[in-house]
């Protein structure tokens, strides 16, 4: 899916964060290989997904690393960050905790990763509207606050999985070039 025998001209290692059951591991799924299922076992072991794109006529390999059900707090090693450019942090539009939990997990992104990383706040499930408990407002001020990029997405019905994704690929190729 978008991989083709071509030369890379980068690889950009993107990490996933967030508690667990947020859609971490369908989000990826879904951009990696537009696939998607609604009974995902949680992920065991660390692993990553690529997938290569075009960005203004240069071929980038995303490598997108998942968390391996290691979502507890401080679980997360500094290995999973190292020599990450950008970083996916996710919650769940249904579920207040899962956002409430986000400044935490910023806090230990930016414990670990590189000072430039790019940031993009990703309120997934956004399918479950009439379940919803976070306000799409209350997200995007804490995203502006704090300087990250922010969108709503649904792994389910793939909406705006592509744009995360081109939105953070972009921003780190541009700050390369
Ligand atoms: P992870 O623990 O963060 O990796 O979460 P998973 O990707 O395993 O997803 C947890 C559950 O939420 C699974 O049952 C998924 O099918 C479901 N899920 C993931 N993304 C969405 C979404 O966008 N909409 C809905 N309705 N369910 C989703
Ligand atoms: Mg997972």
């Amino acid at each position: 899916y978008g991989d083709t025998s071509q030369k890379i001209d980068y690889v950009f290692k993107v990490v996933l964060i967030g508690d667990s059951a947020v859609g971490k591991s369908q989000i990826l799924s879904r951009f990696a290989r537009n696939e998607f299922s609604l009974d995902s076992k949680a992920t065991i072991g660390v692993e990553f997904q690529t997938r290569t794109l075009v960005i203004q006529h240069k071929s980038v390999k995303a490598q997108i690393w998942d968390t391996a059900g290691q979502e507890r707090y401080r679980a997360v090693t500094s290995a999973y960050y190292r020599g990450a450019v950008g970083a996916m942090l996710a919650y769940d539009i249904t579920k207040r905790q899962s956002f409430d939990h986000i400044p935490r997990w910023l806090e230990e992104l930016r414990g670990h990763a590189d000072k430039n990383i790019v940031i993009i706040l990703i309120g997934n499930k956004c399918d479950l509207e009439n379940q919803r408990a976070v306000s799409t407002e209350d997200a995007r001020e804490f995203a502006e606050k704090e300087g990250l990029f922010f969108l709503e997405t649904s792994a389910l019905e793939a909406t705006n999985v592509e744009t995360a994704f081109l939105t953070i690929l972009t921003e780190i190729f541009n700050i390369v070039n």
